[in-house]
């Protein structure tokens, strides 16, 4: 799989892609990357990349051709010019040219696991005001938002969008089922027993947060590590885990549960845990947890 980012600060990725997994899919092969610098596009004196916004108001806003010259130089073409087999709707055509903007579509695992099964992903990095809305108009396959709030540029983003999708990559993460295990994973129906016929002791998550983890020291500052962790019977390790997933859940991304794969025993424990809610807080900090000033 191949990344392309446009960006004004190709430097931003440097510390990125030097660590953990990120660094790793790259270096046995599986992902490559490559940086543009912008302004290497822009052809007058001061390599100008913005512009005063018409219309007036605040900041700058990146100047189309630039970024058109850089998208053109990685061989994207105009959606008006595509063929229809290189359509973006196309499936074999498995490449995205996508523009990070708080205005997109929210990012989420489901997105990422889509964009994991593509050959080449490219990201246009806005900065200033924004990216001249032609470029998405003429190029773009969509705009991504990794959340409801304002970055000062799309690099956060595009480490976001390339951490989230490169660890989904065949082969990048040592045991292939680890993403299923995590929050917002696969259904437990997924997930097979070992070859001993033992259940795993991990739990899939079907779209809810994951449970708590533990590790060494048993006793830490006073608290303990949950009995049932300790004993060894994984049947009762899988009801606990899957438990604690729930309660986790409905506490604080109540939202998830409309669309989570829900058995009748979790339907059960929740109806206990008070859910659905009527009334009452959903979401945000408990009062004890406000930073102060
Ligand atoms: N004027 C824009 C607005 O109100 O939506 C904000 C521009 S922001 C200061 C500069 C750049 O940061 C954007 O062009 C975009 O590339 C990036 N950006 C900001 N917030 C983002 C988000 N939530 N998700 C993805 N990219 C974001």
């Amino acid at each position: 799989m191949r990344f392309d980012i446009i960006t004004i600060f190709p430097g931003f990725f440097a510390g990125f892609f030097e660590h953990g997994i990120v660094r790793r899919a790259q270096a046995d092969g599986l992902v490559h990357v490559g940086v543009h610098d912008l302004r290497a596009f822009a052809h007058d004196r001061h390599r100008t990349v913005d512009d005063r916004p018409f219309g007036g108001g605040e900041g700058m806003v990146l100047k189309p051709e630039p970024l058109a010259a850089a998208l053109e130089s990685l061989g994207v073409q105009r959606k008006e010019s595509r063929k229809p087999e290189e359509s973006s709707e196309h499936e074999q055509t498995r490449t995205r040219t996508i523009l990070l903007s708080a205005q997109g579509r929210p990012w989420m695992q489901s997105t990422a696991r889509e964009f994991a099964r593509m050959d080449r992903v490219i990201l246009i990095c806005g900065r200033y005001e924004g990216v001249d809305e032609r470029i998405n108009e003429l190029y773009c396959d969509g705009e991504v938002s990794i959340g409801d709030y304002v970055l000062s540029g799309g690099e956060l983003a595009a480490a976001v969008v390339m951490d989230t999708v490169m660890r989904l990559v065949p082969g990048v993460l040592g045991n292939e089922a680890s993403g299923e295990f995590e929050s917002f994973g696969a259904e437990d129906a997924a997930i097979t027993v070992d070859e001993t016929g033992i259940p795993r002791s991990q739990h899939g998550s079907g779209g809810l947060l994951d449970y708590p983890h533990y590790t060494r020291p048993a006793e830490f500052q006073g608290l303990t590590t949950p009995e049932v962790l300790l004993n060894g019977d994984h049947r009762e390790i899988r009801r606990w885990r899957r438990e604690q997933q729930l309660r986790k859940t409905l506490a604080n991304r109540p939202d998830l549960l409309d669309h989570a794969a829900l058995s009748e025993e979790d339907k059960r424990l929740l109806a206990a845990l008070g859910w659905p809610h009527r009334g009452g807080r959903q979401g945000g900090w408990p009062k004890g947890d406000r930073r102060q000033g």
